[in-house]
Parts: C-alpha cells; structure tokens; sequence
C-alpha cells in the first residue's frame, strides 16, 4: 500500500507538508509554516500522523511555507532523518534563525512552545545532504517489504537549493515538484526533470489561476520595469521593492545590476540589509556548485549600501534610491512595512510589488490600488500618495509550464497540491482534457489519497 496524506499546503500556499505511507515506511516532503498565520494555526497538523511510522523528511527548499515548520516537526518526531541539499541546509540555518524572533513577537498561544537558536544550530546539523541527481536507498523501521525505497533530486530552478523529490519503489515512480519554475530566471537556471515516464506527479499550482499573458517575460517585464523606474528616480522620488529575503531579492539585485551596467537604469544607489545579504552571500558560495546563468557575478560585490544605517526615513525622498527591503508580502513589523507607512504619503515616490502576496497581506492589497485610493494601513484609513505598480517575475512556473512538465512526465494519476482552489481546478482540466484517463486529484487537508492498493511483495 501507498498512501498519501497531506497535513498542510494542500489547497494553498502555506504550511507545506505531505506523508507518504510506502509499505511501512513513513515519509514526510516539506513542513512549512504559514507565512500569515500564528500559532498551531501556522503550521502542519501533526497529529494527523500520530500513530504512523515517520522515518524520513526530505525538504524541497528553504522558503518557509517548505521548512518553517521542521524545528515543531523534530520536537515530536526526534528521530526522524531530514535530507535536503547542501544549499538548503546553509540557508536554512539562517531563515530559521531568522523566523525564531519572528515567531516569538507574533506568538499569543501559552501552549505554543517557540523553538531557541540553540535548537535551530541542533537541528541544521543534523540534515543529511543530498546532491542532484544523487540516489538514496532507504526504509524505514516498519518496511514490509524486501525492496528499499529510492530517492534521487532534481534541479527544481526556484531558488538556489531548491529541488523536486523523485521517489522509487518496485514499479512506483512518485515525482514531487515542490516549488518548480522550468524557465530560466536572472540567475537560475530552469529545472530538470526526469526524462522519463513516472507514475504519479504531485505537483504545485501556484500560478494556475493566472493568465500567463499578464505575467510577460523576464526580459518584457525588465523593460517596463526600467522604464517606469527612471520616470520616478527623475523626478527626484525613490522605488521601494518589497522583496522575499531568499530567492527573490537575489534575483532583482541582479537585474538592476545589469539594468545599471548597461546603461538602462539610472545610476542611483540600491539600499539592501540584515537577511538578505547574508543569503546573497551563501549564492555567492555556491555559484559554482548549482546550475547558474553566469557563476562569475557574486551578489555581494554588487554596489549596495545598507539601509539601517539610514536613521531618517525621509533621507529617501530627498535622495533617489532603489530599495530592496523586506518582506515581500509587506507583513506587519518588517522593514518594507515600516518604509511603505512612509512611502505611502510621499507623491514622488513609488512601490513596486514584483512577487506572490497572500491575498489577506498588506503587499495584496497594495497590488490591487492606485494613487488616490484609500486603504486600510495598519488599522487605520490611509490615502495612497505614491504610485504603487506591479511586475512579474515569478520563481514558479506559469501554467503553461505546468501542463509541459505533466505532458513530459506522462503521469496515469496527479495530485494538485500548493495552490488555490482556481488554481487547482484550471490546471486539472486542463490535464484532463489533453488526457481523459488520467486520475486526478486535489489535495485537501487531512484527506488521504491511496496511491497504490496492493503491493508486489
Ligand atoms: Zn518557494
Ligand atoms: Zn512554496
């Protein structure tokens, strides 16, 4: 028997986390936490898998709707063996250290135990690294059967580290996308994914809902973004870019970069800080270790100046600048809230929002105002002075990307997982519609899928 069951992030993004039952061994892919909720509500539901074997984690990436929630996962589950790749591992160690502060100023449940640094610096430790490509043989305590189950990543091109989880057993071939982006960014990439026929895709959705024409190019997107970057850094305003620390601050740093060498941009100073830096330098690191558009760029050696030194916030609105802050959803108690309370009143200066906002986060709403609307802004009635403008250069792939990789793979059965409702179904039918034999599932929440019935053994 083959039985999945997702505890989290199965019909949205958040609290990624899914188990596998593969003939007694019990296998977890990603524990996430919610980027918007607290407490219990945050993260997967553990209890869900009580009584079950857990003897694996595999972690996909180290955003924190994949890893967020690891450190509650290993309070329950000490023994369980966590394998991700080197890159994720280094990043890891800081994005959790990182979220530790975070959680703990959010907390307002007593039984919520928040995990300390020390744990964080325990647990990194233990993660056992898996290359691309690099096949693990395992069971687990309970295995049934006299065949191992296989486990090999892929380059999933979403960040740097990221990858998607091959799982084998007998005549199984389980493939888990994580977060894919197929296309190249700035930096990455594309994925790579088998070449060959698998049997069950569990893949994401993000962008099923989006019309891949709104979403443009990278190359279409960074010319509108030029050009209506330069008309606001004329007239003396400065760009605020609310940006994710990991994956995507990197990936517009470099832009800019190449906007401002090649003459295109303004040559204005890009304010940076804290976290982000930190994880530019592990891209520095690894450049030649992961599959990159030019390894000899380094991030860190990017002109930037540091925005905590700046002690008087209307510095910007004197000073034309680009600022890179976050967090990208302009979550309360960050720095892109904090400069965005400001930006709001300035009329020269603009917000440019360049990636995913949970719809109930400030950045969303943000995305879908002009200059002059009203919005509410920490509790309160606020008009939007600046302008506030959107761009797309997403770390997923757009949809179409998502049915190249189903009709490459070939699966007899998907689970959607990773995406909205809309999302879900847009890509479902359209699965269906190229291949009407194909199972298709979504995923919900504490529902189990049976993969596979009987097994061979
Ligand atoms: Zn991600
Ligand atoms: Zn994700």
């Amino acid at each position: 028997m083959i039985e999945f069951l997702p505890l989290g992030g199965a019909d949205e993004i958040g609290a990624s986390c899914f188990y596998l039952n593969i003939a007694g061994t019990g296998v977890l892919l990603d524990c996430g936490i919610h980027p918007r909720k607290t407490g219990f509500e945050s993260i997967p539901d553990f209890l869900l898998i009580e009584n079950k074997p857990v003897d694996f984690i595999f972690i996909s990436h180290a955003h924190q709707d994949h890893i967020g929630g690891l450190p509650f996962l290993i309070k329950k589950f000490p023994h369980i063996q966590i394998y991700s790749t080197k890159q994720t591992a280094e990043l890891a160690l800081l994005t959790l250290h990182n979220a530790v502060d975070l959680i703990s100023r959010s907390i307002d449940e007593p039984d919520f135990i928040i995990y300390t640094h020390d744990e964080v610096e325990m647990l990194v430790k233990s993660i056992r690294f898996l290359k691309y490509k690099e096949t693990l043989s395992a069971e687990g305590m309970r295995h049934t059967s006299k065949n191992k189950i296989k486990v090999t990543f892929y380059d999933a091109g979403h960040i740097l580290g990221s990858a998607s989880v091959l799982i084998e057993f007998e005549n199984e071939k389980i493939f888990y996308t994580g977060d894919i982006r197929l296309e190249p960014q700035f930096i990455l990439n594309g994925a790579s994914i088998p070449d060959f026929i698998i049997t069950t895709l569990m893949t994401e959705t993000t962008y099923g809902s989006t019309d891949s024409k709104s979403l443009g190019t990278f190359s279409s997107e960074a010319e509108r973004f030029t050009r209506a970057a330069n008309i606001i850094l004329n007239s003396g305003g400065s760009v605020l870019i609310p940006v994710f620390a990991l994956g995507k601050m990197q990936e517009i740093l470099l832009m800019l970069h190449d906007l401002k060498s090649k003459n295109k941009l303004l040559h204005v100073p890009i304010y940076s800080g804290g976290l982000s830096r930190k994880i530019s330098g592990v891209y520095d690191d690894n450049r030649y270790l992961v599959s990159r558009n030019d390894a000899e760029i380094k991030l860190n050696e990017i002109e930037q100046e540091n925005y905590f030194e700046i002690n008087d916030i209307s510095f910007f609105s004197k000073n034309p600048s680009i600022v890179l802050a976050t967090s990208g959803m302009v979550l309360p108690q960050t720095t892109s809230f904090r400069f965005a309370d400001y930006w709001l009143n300035d009329n020269k200066s603009a917000i440019f929002i360049v990636g995913y906002c949970d719809p109930e986060t400030l950045g969303f709403t943000l995305t879908n105002s002009q200059q002059n609307d009203k919005i509410i802004f920490n509790s309160f009635l606020r008009e939007v002075k600046c302008s506030i403008q959107r761009f797309y250069f997403p770390a997923h792939s757009n949809r179409e990307n998502l049915l190249k990789i189903f009709n490459r793979l070939s699966p007899k059965q998907v689970i959607l997982i990773h995406g909205e409702e809309k999302s879900q179904q847009w890509l479902g039918e359209k699965i269906l519609s190229n291949k009407p034999e194909t199972k298709v599932h979504a995923a919900q929440k504490g529902k189990t899928i049976l993969i596979r019935k009987n097994l061979d053994c």
